[in-house]
């Protein structure tokens, strides 16, 4: 499974209020999973990583402290990215890529955000050229983070769950940004889903995450159904309508 990254741009992150050292990928030996703390997150789209972004500015970071944070509708978001050194754990800034799965408290992970932090965790390894250790936050730090459920899901191996689930289905919130052709990630299969569900068909690989042309032209159907701009992009009008 790919895994689309919405850039810092997209979801209107703050420029660094001080450099950030660089960190080379041979560097990295380490995948660190946290959660939001002891409250569950209701928080949905863009305003996930704007809020770890106001709260780790007003501890005197940089900035975000986390690599990436991964949202319920299994959206990825970046902070420091691949290649700057992180704010998310004494003594394994350096070593470790530190990713937030956007829940708190007993909160359960959606399937799609679990899928989403296994193919970034994938993903991780392939730049790196190594099998990078699975780590939950207590791991390396005195700290219920990354919670009960997201600790167990790191031992366990971090499986990415089976099945169709999309982490919301019909009620899944609008994530902040333009779906279109070239899109994948967890945003894209919610759209799919729907369309699918409703009668649209996009193609003969289904909900697969990627935005490709049978899905646009699925999109422009239903635009023109609904008598809304038929660009074959789903913004959040397309989106509300998609969603009843
Ligand atoms: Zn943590």
């Amino acid at each position: 499974m790919s895994v689309d990254i919405v850039s810092r741009s997209a979801w209107g992150a703050r420029p660094w209020t001080n450099d950030v050292a660089t960190v080379p990928l041979s560097e990295r030996t380490e995948f660190y999973i946290h959660y939001d703390g002891g409250t569950p997150v209701s928080r949905t789209g863009v305003a996930v990583p704007q809020a770890i972004e106001r709260e780790h500015l007003g501890n005197g970071w940089s900035g975000i402290g986390y690599h990436f944070v991964v949202d319920q509708a299994g959206t990825v978001y970046e902070g420091r990215g691949w290649n700057l050194q992180g704010a998310h754990c004494p003594n394994h800034n350096r070593s470790a890529i530190g990713v937030q799965i956007a829940v708190g408290g007993d909160q359960a992970p959606s399937d799609a955000a679990l899928r989403s932090a296994r193919a970034l965790y994938d993903m991780a390894c392939a730049r790196t050229g190594r099998q990078l250790a699975m780590r939950g936050h207590r791991d390396g730090f005195a700290t219920s983070c990354p919670g009960t459920r997201l600790y167990a899901w790191v031992k366990a191996g971090m499986p990415a769950p089976g099945g169709g689930s999309t982490g919301g289905g019909a009620a899944t919130p609008y994530p902040g940004y333009l779906i279109r052709r070239g899109s994948t990630g967890g945003a894209v299969r919610v759209v799919q889903s729907v369309l699918t569900r409703r009668g649209y068909s996009v193609g003969r690989f289904g909900a697969d995450g990627v935005f490709g042309g049978d899905t646009e032209a699925a999109v422009r159907r239903f635009q023109s159904d609904q008598r809304i701009s038929s660009d074959g992009v789903v913004g959040p009008v397309t989106w509300s309508r998609l969603m009843p």
